[in-house]
């Protein structure tokens, strides 16, 4: 694949869309540094025209039998089975992710759509007889309309999987927006719905930067927007969309804890810590990235923890043998490698350096950072308050619990935190208290399964919806609600039952 210039193309209604009249960015594979191919960069009309087909698919496809729009998530899953491995190579190619982590990603979407599945038993209405005199009441879980949806860079089959098979299964139509960085898994999953047959328009793909996403703002078709992003995007989103009533629903940036008490399994945090800290390349929502140490343990967990580090592999992100592959860009390594400098200048102790790590010949243009460990951390240096989305850890100490508490609650951010102990009371505390959305215990990386919801709290998550579970069909639909008179046509009985009750009068419309 690696070897093929890679044309990425839109697909507005049914047709793949060739924009030559329009600019493009070029595509990078972040592992060798090579150009491997080009991604459009659409405009408002673009973006518009994309709406504009999703709404005039949604009359056609909210009226498609609830059985029969099944088919097609059930459909969708069982190909993304089936192809499941050329999927992974595509998010490894230009997300550069490890194909190790990119096959566990294609996994995690397919028990996703799992959880889409349900939306049978999910929408099913309510009813209430007898509210007044003939009159009953009626809520309908109903389809929207049109929703949008924008991508990170860094999961490009997870976030689909959040937004497209929930959309559309309650009847909405979509239109997506990938990241320009890493736009090959939908372009491969768009192939994949046109294969099972989706009928044109229920899923439209535009890419391109903020200029799309800008334009269904003031749409009058766009029902909603939803983002997973960094809080910046998010909130710039949430201004946009509430100027204009629209709903939304926009996962941010994040900073996790992770709490180490005295008790902590010290083989299996060190595992997991590597795993968290460095899965991704630390580009990941839930990686761990200030650790906060009891007195202790601190000292052992240290050196622990830098011997593991130093035996981490770097390199290309197709090679099963590394353990941590590229970050996903040149601007990305420069951002983290001047949090490295911010670092040390604001009087962390860089134990570890993880500039320059070695990489084969091949390799050596690729956009790579190695583990990179802080100690002597404090809560309000910037490294340990601003999102770096790389492979460096922070280590702090706190005298207890209490004092890791303090520093969660204290910190804008709250995605996850997780703790590592054995002590039961600490464990209920730490789930009572931590100040985050989502909480591990002795895991590393403390994100929800599919059927539950995920998304954290304060600057992390701006509004109120989370995506997954419930929580991710709830966010598609409305809760329509229905007061029904029935009239007996017959004449002689036609006199509405309300109308000779006064009471009835004052709460129903007569
Ligand atoms: P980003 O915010 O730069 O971009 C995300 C998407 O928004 C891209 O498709 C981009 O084109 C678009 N965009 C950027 N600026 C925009 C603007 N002003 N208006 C409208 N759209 C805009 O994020 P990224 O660098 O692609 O991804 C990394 C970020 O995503 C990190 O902050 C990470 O924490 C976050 N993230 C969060 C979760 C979560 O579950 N909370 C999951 C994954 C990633």
């Amino acid at each position: 694949m690696s070897n093929q210039h890679i044309t990425i193309q839109d697909h507005i209604n049914g047709e793949w869309i060739s924009q030559r009249q329009l600019p493009s960015a070029p595509l990078y594979n972040p592992s060798t540094g090579a150009i491997i191919g080009e991604v459009p960069l659409g405009d408002a009309a673009v973006s518009k025209a994309a709406v504009a087909a999703a709404a005039n698919t949604f009359p056609a496809w909210s009226a498609t039998p609830l059985p029969k729009r099944m088919d097609f998530i059930f459909a969708m899953q069982a190909e993304m089975v089936n192809r499941k491995e050329e999927l992974a190579q595509a998010i490894a190619l230009d997300q550069a992710k490890h194909i190790a982590e990119a096959r566990g990603e294609v996994q995690r979407v397919i028990e996703i759509i799992q959880m889409a599945c349900t939306i049978p038993a999910l929408i099913q209405g309510e009813s209430i007889q007898g509210i007044a005199q003939g009159i009953s009441g009626r809520i309908i879980k109903a389809p929207l309309g049109v929703f949008c949806g924008v991508a990170p860079f860094n999961f490009p089959a997870l976030v689909f999987g959040w937004f497209i098979p929930f959309a559309i299964g309650t009847g909405n139509t979509f239109v997506y927006k990938p990241s320009t960085e890493s736009p090959l898994f939908m372009q491969k999953v768009m192939q994949l719905l046109i294969d099972i047959g989706l009928p044109d328009g229920v899923v439209n793909v535009v890419h391109g930067d903020r200029e799309v996403v800008e334009a269904w703002y003031d749409d009058d078709n766009v029902a909603g927007v939803c983002l997973v992003g960094s809080t910046p995007t998010a909130k710039a989103i949430a201004e946009g969309c509430g100027r204009n009533g629209k709903k939304t629903m926009l996962l941010g940036g994040a900073k996790n804890f992770l709490a180490v008490m005295e008790d902590a399994p010290m083989d299996l945090l060190i595992e997991n810590v590597l795993m968290s800290g460095y899965g991704s390349a630390g580009q990941r929502c839930l990686a761990v990235s200030n650790i906060a140490c009891v007195p202790e343990i601190h000292d052992e967990f240290v050196e622990r923890l830098l011997a593991a580090s130093k035996n981490v592999t770097v390199g290309d992100a197709m090679n099963p043998d590394v353990f941590m592959g590229p970050v996903i860009s040149a601007n990305a390594k420069a951002r983290i490698e001047n949090y490295i400098d911010i670092g040390i200048q604001g009087g962390a102790t860089l134990a570890l350096d993880g500039r320059q790590p070695e990489v084969t010949a091949e390799n050596k243009d690729g956009y790579f950072v190695g583990p990179t460990i802080f100690t002597d951390v404090t809560p309000c240096m910037q490294i340990a308050r601003e999102e770096i989305f790389g492979p460096v850890l922070s280590v702090m100490k706190t005298g207890c619990i209490d004092g890791a508490l303090r520093m969660i609650k204290n910190h804008p951010m709250g995605n996850g935190a997780c703790i590592f102990t054995q002590n039961a009371y600490y464990i209920e505390k730490f789930i009572n208290e931590a100040d985050v959305g989502m909480v591990g215990v002795n895991v590393g990386i403390c994100a929800p399964h599919p059927y539950m919801p995920f998304g954290g709290i304060k600057d992390s998550l701006v509004g109120n919806n989370k995506v997954q579970g419930k929580a991710g069909i709830e966010f598609f639909t409305q809760n329509k609600v229905a007061t029904i008179r029935v009239v007996n046509p017959r004449p002689a009985d036609s006199t509405p039952a309300a109308q000779k009750d006064s009471n009835v009068r004052s709460c129903v419309a007569s």
